[in-house]
């Protein structure tokens, strides 16, 4: 049995079809890249799957170790063990850096998790999160509260504009932490070599994952011919 299983997943904003029926299986452990040009609907897809408010599938499954969690909230997906971090806004504002990182069930260190998000714990630790720390300075820390909290999934949606945060190399670092740890990730990306260093990757396209397998493979597929399959509409018929 899959850690995460969606099936059959269908999203429609203000009349657009934006998930056509996307079926996709995250197994335990294993680090899934999730490939689409821009608008394809990744970030969609993972705030569906994390429960974000206003985000429910019109029809389809979400299954974690499972169970069907359409209609649980976020916090209740959190407790059974999904994350995310990076495109959602940080939340416990106000909090201390080292109270926020120990909040979960803390199984690393805080001044670990900083270090692996290329901070320096002595000069974070005691900073409140707030307006205080940069835009920048928040995402790291964000992430570095998933290294701490070790879930079952951890979904990590970078930023696809602007400046990249963490290096390619501190990524695929922070990437192995994770897997070491037994986390899942379901990680979106807009950097090919960082995909390319997942376990297995899937496509989407037209509102369907339209392939899955290795991840180096179904990176260089994507790169060299970007969709396999259509034009990157949402088919109506089938
Ligand atoms: P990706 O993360 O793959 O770049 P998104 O999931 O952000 O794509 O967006 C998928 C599509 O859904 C885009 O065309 C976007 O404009 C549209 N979309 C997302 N949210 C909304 C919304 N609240 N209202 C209307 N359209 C939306
Ligand atoms: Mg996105």
């Amino acid at each position: 049995m899959a850690l995460l299983e969606l099936r059959d997943i269908q999203y429609t904003v203000s009349g657009r079809n934006i998930l056509a029926g996307l079926t996709l299986a995250v197994v335990a452990g294993e680090v899934h890249a999730l490939l689409g040009t821009n608008g394809t609907g990744k970030s969609t897809l993972a705030s569906l799957i994390m429960g974000c408010q206003g985000y429910s599938p019109d029809s389809g499954e979400i299954r974690f170790t499972g169970t069907l969690i359409n209609d649980l909230k976020i916090h209740e997906r959190a407790q059974l063990g999904i994350s995310m971090a990076w495109q959602e806004p940080a939340r416990f504002e106000g909090l201390r850096v080292r109270d926020y990182l120990t909040l979960g069930m803390v199984a690393e260190r805080p001044e670990s998790a900083l270090r692996l998000v290329g901070l320096d714990p002595s000069r974070y630790l005691d900073r409140m999160v707030d307006r205080s720390l940069s835009g920048g300075e928040r995402k790291r820390i964000e992430l570095a509260s998933i290294l701490a909290l070790r879930p079952k999934l951890a979904i990590l949606d970078e930023p696809d504009s602007g400046i990249d945060l963490l290096s390619t190399d501190d990524i695929i670092r922070v990437l192995d932490h994770l897997r070491n740890g037994g986390s899942a990730v379901l990680l979106i990306t807009h950097r090919d070599e960082i995909a390319a260093a997942a376990d297995r990757a899937s496509q989407i396209c037209g509102g369907r994952i339209v392939c899955t397998g290795n991840a180096g493979q179904v990176t260089a597929d994507f790169k060299s011919k970007k969709c396999i399959s259509c034009d990157g509409e949402v088919c109506s018929d089938e």
